[in-house]
């Protein structure tokens, strides 16, 4: 057995009560578990401050000197104990509010002592209140005279006696056990290559640090190869799926396709447009399996790319599936293929959660037999009641709600599985998507369709309603269309509505009829009355759509050039971005006016300037992943490849682009990992396959 498998009840100073109480703490239950909780912070005990240079820059000082003086102050509530602490330069109060009796019967005036603590200001005179002390005599017996790390730690931990001291000792007696010899993972020639230092090195400095710098160089090492391992993990999953699943081969370049390019195609693609759709073919046409992620800002034209697929599957004589996450996305993907297939007389279907039993009944028809060549929907796809005769191609809009394991539910559905193409609205940080994308190809759609004008946007106070309405009165009279939008927020549900209510009847007063028509759309309608108010605003009939965040997902009407959003500091910026997006999708200067309150947030104005200072969704989502950090920006799903030990996704940003640069050029020249250069590598991947304990996130 590998001895750092051993639970850490067996190593001195912990025995089984400790043990129990790190398990439910820290997770800590095994010597290496012990070995890999990393310091959080370090304290630099090598340095003595003198008092007269204390400022407020200092946060805590360490400070060498004589107690001349303690007496015990009585105040309104309770008593203080104060000790005069004096060192060649000046003198400093040391402040106690408990454990009086204590401190005063062990401290002995005018003998040397070590100070140490956080230091207060009080009347702009320095203090610290309860401070480490410790004899001189002591200090320099016991060597405190180090960098000394702080663990992680917790409240139930410190109550229960378990202090950083006693995690120190227990560190220092497993390095005492079982020596400072790890086996090294990475190969000698990418150490050298990126001047890190050994793996054994790294483990025992980032404990017992003698200089910074060499706290910098460990966790440089340790942040590089966790990254690396991620990284090399992710590629060869992938590298893995192709040599390992079939995939449809659609090698028949199509009359479909081909006919749909010369005749049909509403306008001339971009570049990216473009360079997607060969990328999407080459993928089919391998014999190998696809898992493409397509990523594009919103209107950047993801759709007709997903319509090029579905012909290629078509052309092959293969059925094709879209899969949206809400029902409103589901039919708005359906109305806009919809235009494109009937051009080509294909069959076209839409099944959601609403669709009757009776139009069920004849999709799953069509469906076994052949007949619907595309169904678009939602999860009702992958109920087990739905049999496709042959689906070559599963397009996936995915904005984070689908999980890996709905994916695969897919593919049990053929003995092959079908092609699949997943698309994000949301722009993901580069980062972000090396990780928790990191197993799939990309395609990047990162031009607008020309023609595009920014989108203007700006911040306005509820004071400026009217100023507001007058110019939405000006767009209207250009023959503009526009939508004004509520928050709905599940807790506060009801009031919410209301000010959905109050705002659609002041919007009534001042847009009346019969020179105004307008739409609302919320939550609580039927659908089909949801739909009845959809058509009109999409037929121009009305010219104000008032509606909650239902809009917000992929409607597409390039007359509307206005949209404001109501409340806009309760949004998310993910949210604010998807919504500002239903505008500007024609040739017209649109806008977006972000209405908020006085009382906002810092963090809501961060997100509300980020909004008026760009347009582009991947800057966008970068100011997102900083407020609100990488596991909250994908949801819970996926957030196990977050749970890094020591790197961090968002401010490691530079080095995990080197960490998958490097894994990737390793896996082009050595796939098996077999040459003798890699040695390290292929040892240690079996290790951790072997443990798990490190590794099982990734699946
Ligand atoms: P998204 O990526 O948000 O799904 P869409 O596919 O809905 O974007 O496209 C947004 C709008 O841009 C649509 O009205 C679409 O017809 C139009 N569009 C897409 N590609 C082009 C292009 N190459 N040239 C001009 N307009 C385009
Ligand atoms: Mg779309």
């Amino acid at each position: 057995m590998n001895p750092l498998s051993t639970s850490i009840e067996y190593l001195k100073g912990i025995g089984p009560h400790r043990a129990e109480i790190l398990k439910k703490e820290l997770k800590i239950r095994t010597y290496q578990d012990l070995l890999f909780l990393f310091p959080n912070r370090y304290i630099d005990k090598t340095v003595f401050h003198k008092i007269t240079d204390l400022n407020q820059e200092n946060s805590e000082v360490q400070l060498k000197g004589k107690i001349i003086d303690i007496k015990i102050i009585s105040q309104k509530i309770g008593k203080r104990l104060i000790a005069k602490f004096q060192d060649d330069t000046g003198e400093i109060d040391l402040i106690w509010f408990r454990g009086h009796k204590w401190i005063s019967k062990k401290t002995i005036i005018n003998t040397k002592y070590v100070i140490f603590g956080r230091l207060n200001w009080f009347l702009s005179k320095p203090v610290i209140n309860h401070p480490e002390i410790t004899l001189e005599s002591s200090f320099i017996k016991e060597n405190q005279l180090n960098i000394h790390p702080v663990y992680p730690s917790t409240e139930k931990l410190i109550a229960k006696g378990i202090s950083q001291k006693i995690i120190k000792n227990a560190v220092k007696n497993l390095f005492d056990k079982i020596g400072n010899n790890f086996s090294e993972t990475l190969p000698e020639y990418l150490i050298n290559k990126l001047n890190l230092i050994s793996k054994s090195d790294a483990i025992c400095q980032i404990h017992f640090p003698k200089k910074n710098k060499q706290i910098i160089d460990s966790i440089k090492r340790l942040k590089f190869e966790e990254l690396f391992f991620l990284q090399l993990q992710l590629l060869r999953k992938n590298m893995n799926h192709k040599l390992k699943v079939k995939g449809f081969f659609f090698n028949n370049v199509g009359k479909l396709l081909n006919t749909f390019y010369k005749k049909h195609l509403p306008f001339s693609l971009t570049n990216d447009q473009k360079k997607a759709i060969k990328e999407i073919r080459n993928d089919m046409g391998t014999g190998k399996h696809m898992n493409r992620l397509l990523q594009g800002d919103v209107g950047s034209g993801k759709t007709i790319v997903a319509f090029f697929s579905i012909l290629i599957a078509l052309d092959n004589g293969y059925q094709a599936c879209l899969m949206a996450p809400t029902e409103i996305l589901a039919k708005q993907h359906y109305q806009s293929l919809s235009v494109f297939s009937n051009k080509m007389n294909l069959s076209i279907s839409l099944l959601t959660g609403s669709s009757k039993n009776n139009e069920r009944k004849i999709i799953n028809d069509g469906i076994i037999n052949g007949s619907i060549s595309i169904l678009i929907g939602t999860h009702a796809l992958i109920e087990d009641k739905i049999i496709f005769k042959n689906l070559g191609l599963a397009i996936i809009d995915e904005q984070h709600r689908f999980g890996v394991a709905q994916r695969s539910k897919l593919w049990k559905k053929n003995l092959i599985p079908p092609h699949i193409l997943i698309m994000t609205a949301t722009p993901i940080p580069r980062t972000l998507a090396m990780t928790v994308y990191g197993d799939l190809d990309l395609s990047l759609i990162k031009e607008l369709p020309p023609g595009r004008k920014e989108i203007k946007t700006y911040l306005k106070n509820d004071s400026k309603r009217l100023e507001v309405f007058k110019f939405i009165s000006k767009e209207i009279n250009l023959g503009r269309q526009i939508y004004i939008v509520y928050p709905l927020i599940e807790e506060s549900r009801k009031l919410d509505y209301k000010d959905l209510m109050d705002g659609y009847e002041s919007i009534c007063r001042y847009f009346p009829l019969p020179d105004y028509r307008i739409s609302i759309l919320h939550g609580k309608m039927k659908s089909k009355v949801k739909d009845h108010e959809m058509n009109r605003f999409i037929k121009g009939e009305t010219q104000i759509m008032v509606a909650t965040t239902v809009i917000e997902v992929g409607v597409d009407i390039p007359n509307a050039s206005v949209i404001v959003i109501e409340s806009a500091e309760k949004f998310g910026l993910s949210q604010l971005h998807q919504l500002r997006g239903r505008v500007g999708r024609g040739n017209f200067q649109s806008h977006c006016i972000l209405m908020c309150s006085y009382k906002t947030s810092k963090e809501a104005q961060t997100r509300l300037n980020a909004m008026v200072k760009s347009n582009n969704g991947f800057e966008i989502a970068d100011v997102d992943l900083k407020l609100r950090g990488p596991g909250n920006l994908m949801g819970t799903q996926q957030s196990g490849l977050l749970k890094l030990k020591i790197a961090d996704i968002l401010k490691d940003q530079k080095l995990l682009i080197n960490a998958r640069k490097y894994a990737n050029k390793i896996l082009i020249d050595d796939p098996g990992l077999n040459k003798n250069i890699n040695l390290n590598i292929k040892k240690a991947i079996s290790i951790r396959n072997k443990e798990k304990n490190l590794w099982n996130y990734i699946s």
